[in-house]
């Protein structure tokens, strides 16, 4: 699933190749996508895209005088960009496709869902605020304003662990599954830690881990085509999906809670004094 890291890199990448081109026409392949009907999605074509932002994991296309092509990509979710995009019209009901967005100049981009469970959603809104999910997100951790104290701010009343809180996109914005396992692993923290329970120490040390993590990911997934993005984003990760290899840091084997629909890793050396956590889900097989 893409994250801060991709979603910024996407971002990116969409702002050079869709500024000041008219999208003609705007196909939804699969129609559940589609999770707004006024303005409807046909509302966007003969329009130039304006500008691209990214609001947490959403990716949002502002139009001239039109309305805004929001999506997020969630978890099985992913942008093609083709050059020229395949002639013909897609036909709806079989494969990934979900939507497909096609330029004057002959190019554009199709977004795709793997899978079963179709998370994928497209939003068309006169204002991006409309989107609930954008409406509840926190702020963005890689923002100016985004300081320690801030940090430490959305972390006191915390009653949840580390893993859950650092995940929830209305405390922060843009941090999922795998960077969450990345931002623990960086900062020597234990998944299942109160959020609350930081010391000032701690804090910084999780605020560092955060910026850091984020930062660099962004780094190096920036100027990469849309079409390199998600196995630069597997290569980066040291923790994430790693279980049975070795940490990088102190070489111990990385391991693994699962739950019901997705599960973490975390190396016991760094983050949890050497002892593993309970695997629930194992535990409750064994009873
Ligand atoms: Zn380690």
């Amino acid at each position: 699933m893409p994250e801060l890291p991709e979603v910024e890199a996407l971002k990116d990448f969409l702002t050079e190749h869709l500024t000041r081109h008219e999208i003609v026409r705007a196909l939804p392949v699969a129609i559940s996508v589609l999770k707004t009907y006024d303005p409807p999605l046909t509302a966007v074509e003969g329009r130039e895209v304006t500008a691209v932002r990214r609001y947490g994991k959403f990716l949002a296309l502002a139009t001239d005088g039109g309305p805004h092509l929001v999506t997020h990509l969630a978890r099985a979710g992913w942008l093609h960009w083709k050059d020229p995009l395949p002639s013909g019209v897609p036909r709806p009901g079989k494969g990934p496709l979900a939507l497909r967005v096609a330029l004057e100049t002959g190019a554009g981009f199709d977004l795709t869902e793997a899978g079963t469970q179709k998370r994928l959603a497209v939003y068309v809104v006169a204002d991006p605020a409309q989107v609930p999910g954008i409406a509840r997100l926190g702020p963005d951790p890689l923002a100016g304003d985004f300081d320690e104290a801030r940090l430490a701010e959305l972390l006191s009343g915390e009653r949840r662990r580390l893993k859950g809180a650092l995940r929830d996109q209305s405390l922060i914005a843009g941090v999922g599954n795998a960077y969450s396992d990345e931002i623990l692993h960086a900062a020597r923290m234990s998944p299942f830690k109160l959020a609350s329970s930081l010391s000032p120490e701690e804090t910084a040390r999780l605020y560092e881990a955060l910026r850091t993590t984020l930062t660099d990911a962004v780094e190096r997934s920036r100027g990469l085509a849309a079409g390199r993005l998600k196995a630069e984003k597997k290569t980066g990760l040291r923790v994430h999906g790693r279980t049975g290899e070795p940490c990088p840091v102190c070489g111990d084997t990385i391991r693994e809670v699962s739950f019901s629909d997705s599960s973490l890793q975390y190396c016991p050396t760094c983050q949890t004094g050497g002892k593993p956590l309970a695997d629930r889900r194992l535990s409750r097989l064994l009873k």
